[in-house]
Formats: C-alpha cells, sequence, structure tokens
C-alpha cells in the first residue's frame, strides 16, 4: 500500500482538491486503484451546518455523510464511490477522543493531542488502506500550513511515514508561486516560508505543486528546488487552467507528475490512457453550438455553492457536443417580474433551504411551465415547481410548503408527521441513497430506460400525496415514488416538452464522460427547443480543438 499526502501553503483556495482528484486521475489511468480522504482540521463536525457563502455546496454520499465538496472532485475524477470513512474532521476527531475518554477507555491516562488524537487520524488512514481494494490512497489535508488546527493532523502524517517507510509515501505541498507586477518577477519567498514551516513540523516535501499565473522558468524552478530541497523535476508548475478545471489532469501530466509519483513510490506503471479525458476537454473548450441555461438560486455570487450542478450541467452540454452559457439569476429579483428568463432556452431551480427568494422561484417555474420552456427543478426547485401548479393551475391558492408557512391551509409540500396528523415533532433530514421506483409511461422512464434508480438525497419536507389526484386530473405527474408508493421523488407535467423535478439530488452522480441522465435529457430539450434559432458563438469548425464527430465518446 502506498500513500500521498497532500498539504497546502501560503493560501487557501489553491485548488488542493482539484489538484488531489486530479492525481487519482492520473494514476487511475495508469490502471491503479486509488482513493482519496480528506481531512478538514475545522471543529464542525461535518459541514452540513455551514453556510454555503463560506463553505460553498455541502456534497452528499451514498450513505448520507454530508461532506466537503473536494469530496465531489474526488467522485467526479477518478472511480472510487466514497463513504463518511472518507472525510474526517477535528470535530469528529475530537468527538470520538471525548467520548472514548468518557466511557472509560483511557483510564487512569491523561488524555493528549499526542498520542490519543494523532492515533485516532492514524487509524482513519490505516482503516481505509485496511480495505485492501486500492493500491494508493491519496489524502488530503485542509487549510494551510501553519494554522494551528491543523497541527495534530501534520503531527499523525510525521509518526504515520515513520511507521509505514518513507518509501512507501510521497508528501506533496500544493504552494503559491506569485507573480510580482512592478517587479516583473515570479516570488518563490512564500513558497521557501512555507516548505520551512512544514520542516519544523517534521515533513519534508518530495513534490511542489506550484499555483501561478505565468510559466515558471528555469531559474525559479532551480532556486525552489534548492531551497526547498526538493528535486528540479518534481516542482511542477499548475498554471491556472485557461477554460476548464479538466484540463487540471492534462496539463499536470504534461509536467510529469504521475510519472514522478510512480517514480517516487516504486511502482512500476504502464503509461496512461487520458485520449478519452482529452476528447471529453476538447468539446467542453470548443463545443459545436451553446445554449443559454438560467440558473435561479439564492448564492449566485458563490461559484462553489452550486458546484456540483454546474460541473453536471458541463459533462451534459458536453456529451452533446454543446457549451453552456450560463445565466445566474438571483431569485429574490425576480419576485416582480420575469424579464430576466426571456432568452433562456431552460430553466434550472437548485436545492435550497428558508423562504428566501421563494416567490422568485416560484415565478421562474410558471414562467418554464406557461412558455414550454425545459425545466429541472432539483429537490426545492421540485417543490417550488408543485407549490406553482398547485396555485395557478389546480386553483389552490393557499398551497405552500409547511417550511415557509407553518399553519398553510394548504400543504401541499409538508413533513410527513405533519401529513399524518402529528404536529410539532422535529422531523430529521433524509439523506444519502434512496431507491425511486419509476411509472411507466412516463417521461422519466424514457429519461432514465429504466424502472428503479438510486439517487441521493438531502431534504426534509415531501410531496403531500393526499394532493397527488387533484393535481394529477390536471396534468402534473407523479412519475417515480419510493418503492412503497408513499413518497414522490419524481414529477413532470403531461402538458410540456420538458418539465421535470426530483426531490432528489442527481448532480451528485454525474461524471465528465458519464453525465447524469436528467441533466443530458434537460439539455437536450434545450437545444430542441433551440432549433430554428441561430447558433450562438458557433465554434470555428476548422479549430484544431474541435472533435470530429466520429471521435465523440460514446455515452
Ligand atoms: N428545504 C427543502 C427540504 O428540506 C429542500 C431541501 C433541498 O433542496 N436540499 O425538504
Amino acid at each position: 500500500m502506498k500513500y500521498i499526502f497532500v498539504t497546502g501553503g501560503v493560501v487557501s483556495s489553491l485548488g488542493k482538491g482539484l489538484t488531489a482528484a486530479s492525481l487519482g486521475t492520473l494514476l487511475e489511468s495508469r490502471r491503479l486503484r486509488v482513493v482519496l480522504q480528506k481531512f478538514d482540521p475545522y471543529l464542525n463536525v461535518d459541514p452540513g451546518t455551514m453556510n454555503p457563502f463560506q463553505h460553498g455546496e455541502v456534497y452528499v454520499l451514498n450513505d448520507g455523510a454530508e461532506t466537503d465538496l473536494d469530496l465531489g472532485h474526488y467522485e467526479r475524477f477518478t472511480n472510487c464511490v466514497l463513504t463518511r470513512h472518507n472525510n474526517l474532521t477535528s470535530g469528529q476527531v475530537y468527538e470520538s477522543v471525548i467520548l472514548k475518554e468518557r466511557r472509560g477507555d483511557y483510564l487512569g491516562k491523561t488524555v493528549q493531542v499526542i498520542p490519543h488524537v494523532t492515533d485516532l487520524i492514524k487509524h482513519r488512514i490505516r482503516e481505509i488502506s485496511d480495505e485492501n481494494k486500492y493500491d494508493i490512497v491519496i489524502t488530503e489535508i485542509g487549510g494551510t500550513t501553519g494554522d494551528i488546527e491543523g497541527l495534530p493532523f501534520l503531527e499523525a502524517i510525521r509518526q504515520f511515514i515513520l511507521e509505514v517507510g518513507p518509501q512507501n509515501v510521497v508528501n506533496m505541498h500544493v504552494t503559491l508561486v506569485p507573480y510580482i507586477k512592478a517587479a516583473h518577477e515570479l516570488k518563490t519567498k512564500p513558497t521557501q516560508q512555507s516548505v520551512a514551516k512544514l520542516r519544523e513540523i517534521g515533513l519534508q516535501p518530495q513534490v511542489l505543486i506550484c499555483r501561478t499565473e505565468k510559466p515558471l522558468d528555469h531559474d525559479v524552478r532551480r532556486k525552489l528546488s534548492m531551497f526547498c530541497s526538493v528535486s528540479e523535476k518534481a516542482v511542477i508548475e499548475e498554471r491556472d487552467v485557461e477554460h476548464t478545471i479538466y484540463e487540471v489532469p492534462l496539463t499536470l501530466h504534461a509536467e510529469g507528475l504521475d510519472q514522478l509519483v510512480c517514480d517516487l513510490l516504486h511502482l512500476q506503471t504502464p503509461e496512461p490512457d487520458l485520449a478519452d479525458w482529452q476528447k471529453f476537454v476538447d468539446r467542453v473548450v470548443c463545443p459545436k453550438r451553446h445554449v443559454k441555461i438560467a440558473v435561479v438560486g439564492k448564492y449566485m455570487d458563490v461559484r462553489d455553492a452550486y458546484k456540483s450542478i454546474y460541473e453536471s450541467l458541463t459533462h451534459a452540454a458536453a456529451s452533446e457536443d454543446c457549451g453552456i452559457d450560463l445565466k445566474l439569476i438571483d431569485a429574490e429579483s425576480l419576485e416582480h417580474g420575469d424579464g430576466q428568463l426571456k432568452d433562456a432556452a431552460g430553466v434550472l431551480i437548485p436545492g435550497g433551504f428558508g423562504g428566501r427568494g421563494i416567490e422568485g422561484k416560484i415565478n421562474a417555474a410558471r414562467y418554464a411551465r406557461e412558455h414550454k420552456i425545459p425545466f429541472l427543478g432539483l429537490c426545492l426547485g421540485m417543490q417550488v415547481a408543485t407549490i406553482e401548479f398547485a396555485r395557478n393551475v389546480c386553483g389552490i391558492g393557499n398551497a405552500n410548503s409547511t417550511e415557509f408557512d407553518k399553519n398553510t391551509p394548504e400543504p401541499v409540500i409538508s413533513l410527513l408527521e405533519e401529513q399524518r396528523g402529528v404536529h410539532n415533532k422535529g422531523a430529521s433530514m433524509r439523506l444519502g441513497t434512496w431507491p425511486t421506483k419509476i411509472v411507466q409511461g412516463t417521461l422519466a422512464e424514457k429519461i432514465y430506460g429504466d424502472t428503479e434508480v438510486t439517487e441521493r438525497h438531502r431534504h426534509r419536507y415531501e410531496f403531500n400525496m393526499m394532493y397527488r389526484d387533484r393535481m394529477d386530473t390536471k396534468g402534473f405527474v407523479i412519475s417515480g415514488t419510493s418503492p412503497d408508493g408513499t413518497l414522490a421523488e419524481l414529477i413532470e407535467l403531461r402538458d410540456h416538452p420538458y418539465f421535470v423535478g426530483c426531490q432528489y439530488h442527481p448532480e451528485f452522480q454525474s461524471k465528465p464522460n458519464k453525465p447524469h441522465p436528467l441533466f443530458k435529457s434537460f439539455i437536450h430539450a434545450c437545444l430542441a427547443r433551440e432549433v430554428g434559432r441561430a447558433p450562438r458563438a458557433p465554434a470555428d469548425p476548422l479549430s484544431p480543438r474541435r472533435v470530429p464527430e466520429t471521435e465523440l465518446v460514446a455515452q
């Protein structure tokens, strides 16, 4: 078993997660079995309660774990399917150490960071590797070297290397090499200091991943090599990508990272086959046509808040050889008019919590329904589409979710307990993978080509089945339910080319060359609607980056 530890230096937001995931892509393409894991030094037990403004989206795993969005990169960039064991926070570490202490497991001893906290961290690395399913464990340590919270993790790694032997470990440090305009120079000092900080703790990186705006010239590479005690070929340039994050594995490969890591770990592997990945990138970079998708949500300035959705749109669009023009609309701005939706080929409403912007989202759903614009509602997006239809088509004027109006007389969306007449009972979230039975003869069945699917959930409220028949007669179809038929999972409108909502989050199961059927069919419907209109920003048909039709990857 081999181990790669990824630390970050100088500043946060360097894309460590993306770098770790990209290395995963490269190693998998060398036929190695890879698993990724993230250590987050903050004291929250999980990011489930954090504000998307601060922390980006909460990424949900099959087992219902609410995790850091970097786990989304890991799953998208590799074949690994993660569980709650793949994300460890300081909050979880201290929680279990204290629980053990209370149980008397450490009886007679003083409980300390070393060895009790560090032992627990090491145990988590071993736990994954013991499964014997993998050749390499890549562990990313969140935060920046020098953060107080990160120290126990780095100390645990130092001890771990001693236990498994340095020949089985690569320490990779992702760092910033800033360009100072006034001096026309790339500066190596911040990296030198960050590496010095790591050495103070007893860790010596073997690889430096240098995030930079400009190419690293020979002098800069030599300087970094000498001051940081890293061989010159292990100074890897990771320049800001020009078009898409999916270029990162290709640029790291061009810098020789995968070969270098295999050499450092004494692994004999075949040359990687990146042809499919390259084709996917080419299609993202140079699509045949573009389609404008309006996303109506709450956190439109925070790119990370709906990360998996934007990625899923990219995957689906590439599979249709088209690019996405994203139009991000703050739901509140739609409360008094829908003019902004006029040029959209499709409308997508993401998941969310709380009442802010709800009326704007309802207006967006109405606009898409009335103008026959393809619509995809995810979780809360499905719930607002339901409220809209109940109000404006079924004439249930007061229709609402009890999430926004606790005492609404027409709870078309409510807690299951409320539906059963039990009030004031706190329901917990429905999390993780649940099966959906698809109703035959529906659009959903065509989209999935299957009658049972499993999808990831993260919500409390449900469609109220008491309204099913009333809404069905008006054209609102429940096209997927839980296997026992009690919970609505999918909805669609009979009299609309593409109006689909799902109670779950398909965005957590889309990959570059394996787009999710809901996103793919949504983009397909948007393109179909655009037929006849002049394509916007057509790509140069002679561009060397265009992928010939015959070479498109079969989806
Ligand atoms: N707020 C809604 C619920 O709890 C939707 C949640 C979501 O979109 N993830 O059911």
